[in-house]
């Protein structure tokens, strides 16, 4: 079956998910290259089989050299335990779970791979078409579409989970789109994440070679006040010819002050510090 013909039978079979960005009618049919709310609103799959449901450009900065250069570290297995850690904690039957900035999608397709007992239904997004482009080439059975996480495309009540590796929140709508007892897993860095390649950067400039995850996780846990919070934290040794796209996957190497990197730098980064808390919480009413 072509690729994008099977998107368009995902979105047919799982359209009790989708609602219309215009109007929040439901969805109501994919009809031949397109999917139409309940008041008409429609919108067309693309030529790579996806659907973009923003109202005009994506805001990032996020590339396609970014994405490329963050596909070989993740498929060498960088946040491996980290999505088995998120694995662990999703319920042990089969669910719908929605990947938040799901990037290049990588990390859904190890979450899949790790789940192959079950029969999810896995949605991924981002605010990326670079990163969505890239995932949907992955030949994953999941649907993946281009989509504001503050304005989520998807009715009330219909994600058994959320899981959202380092990307932003809206709570709101996470709350809004889980189901009750629904399960919400967010992975935040923690201060030794990447430490490595932040004091390469950033030397002893301690505000960037440290990351404060504070705020962030204080905003979790004012939102979730039952919240759990697990480390995760391990080595991962950096596989050969790979440092530079280590340097290129992550925003750091943009940020003021840093210090463009030597050959002799990079072949300093043979490994690198994953350091992260699993934020988890469950939608209880
Ligand atoms: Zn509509």
């Amino acid at each position: 079956m072509k690729k994008s013909e099977r998107q368009r039978q995902f979105v047919q079979a799982t359209i009790d998910l989708f609602r219309c960005p215009t109007c929040q009618a439901p969805m109501k049919a994919v009809v031949g290259n397109s999917v139409i709310c309940q008041n008409g609103h429609q919108i067309d799959f693309n030529r790579h089989g996806y659907l973009h449901f923003l109202n005009g450009a994506a805001d990032t900065e996020y590339g396609r050299e970014m994405f490329l250069a963050r596909r070989q570290l993740l498929t060498a297995g960088l946040f491996k335990p980290i999505v088995a850690a998120v694995a662990r904690h999703l319920p042990a039957q089969s669910l719908r779970i929605l990947d938040v900035g799901t990037g290049e999608g990588t990390p859904l397709k190890q979450l899949a791979d790790l789940r192959t007992s079950y029969q999810d239904t896995m949605i991924g997004f981002d605010i990326s078409k670079s990163g969505v482009t890239l995932a949907t080439q992955l030949g994953l059975d999941a649907f993946f579409c281009v989509a504001d996480l503050r304005q989520l495309p998807f009715n009330n009540g219909k994600f058994d989970a959320v899981v959202e590796l380092f990307s932003p929140s809206d709570y709101r709508e996470f709350n809004r789109v889980l189901t009750v007892g629904g399960q919400l897993i967010k992975v935040v860095p923690n201060a030794g994440y990447l430490g490595e390649l932040r004091q390469l950067l950033y030397g002893g400039n301690q505000a960037k070679s440290h990351y404060d995850n504070q705020r962030v996780v204080a905003l979790f846990k004012k939102h979730y006040p039952d919240c759990q919070v697990e480390p995760v934290k391990y080595q991962f040794s950096v596989p050969a010819g790979l440092q530079q796209a280590l340097v290129e996957m992550t925003p750091l190497h943009w940020g003021k002050g840093a210090r463009q990197l030597t050959a002799a730098d990079l072949s300093q980064l043979t490994t690198v510090t994953v350091d992260v808390s699993l934020l988890l919480a469950k939608k209880m009413k």
